[in-house]
């Protein structure tokens, strides 16, 4: 799944996963993880993530690696935030074809840029499930506890105003050339991503498709 921060992929993703029963592979979660356990990738990791630039290239490959030789992701899985550049792209196809592998569709979550701003602002996650809630459009029944987990909801750090700016930026300049690359591959479907609900009937309706 690509798109935009705050386009919804993570809320999508954990409807599929449940649906599905596919693994959600999000790079976003497994680095904010790190960060949490001030581990060798988190201590690397935090100052880029913390001013919304992109991990190096071949750290974020290593992740990937590692997570889709584990058992539960023998029968597919689903990349959220990954890749973010068409060198991860082709660092992708060149690990498919070694193992392979390779890629049903790639959903393009499109959502307007005005809309982000609102969302990421108003963003708040959970410590210990990462599932999002959003103050203004689907705020959690306790304050500042996850409905599902009861665990603690936090505002990212990289959600704060200042840090917004330049991941849209970077997502202009190094993500959204992904769309024609998978355009070309024949791989992309363009996803209207303004209400989350819709973008997860879209996509099960594919991936339902593509099981019969
Ligand atoms: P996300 O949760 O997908 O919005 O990712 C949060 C931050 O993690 C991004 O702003 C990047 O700093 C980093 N990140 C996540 N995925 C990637 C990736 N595929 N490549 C590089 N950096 C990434």
């Amino acid at each position: 799944m690509l798109g935009p921060p705050g386009g919804g992929k993570g809320t999508v993703a954990k409807r599929l996963q449940a649906e599905f029963n596919i693994p959600v592979i999000s790079t976003g979660v497994i680095l904010r993880e790190a960060v949490d356990k001030k581990n060798k990738l988190g201590i690397e990791a935090e100052n880029i993530m913390r001013k919304g630039g992109l991990v190096p290239d071949h750290i974020i490959l290593e992740i990937i690696k590692e997570r889709i030789k584990q058992e539960d992701c023998k029968n597919g899985y689903i990349f959220d935030g990954f890749p973010r550049n068409i060198e991860q792209a082709n660092s992708l196809e060149k690990l498919n074809k070694e193992l392979n592998e390779y890629v049903d569709y790639v959903f393009y979550f499109e959502i307007p840029f005005s809309e982000i701003i609102q969302r990421l602002s108003n963003r708040r996650v959970c410590k210990k499930c990462s599932i999002n809630y959003n103050l203004l459009f689907n705020p959690s029944k306790k304050d500042s506890t996850c409905d599902i987990c009861s665990g603690e909801l936090y505002q990212r750090e990289d959600d704060k105003e200042e840090t917004i700016k330049n991941r849209l930026e970077v997502f202009a300049k190094q993500t959204i050339p992904l769309k024609n690359y998978y355009k070309e591959k024949k791989l992309l479907k363009v996803i209207d991503a303004n209400l989350s609900e819709n973008a997860f009937l879209a996509i099960k309706k594919v991936l339902r498709g593509m099981h019969k």
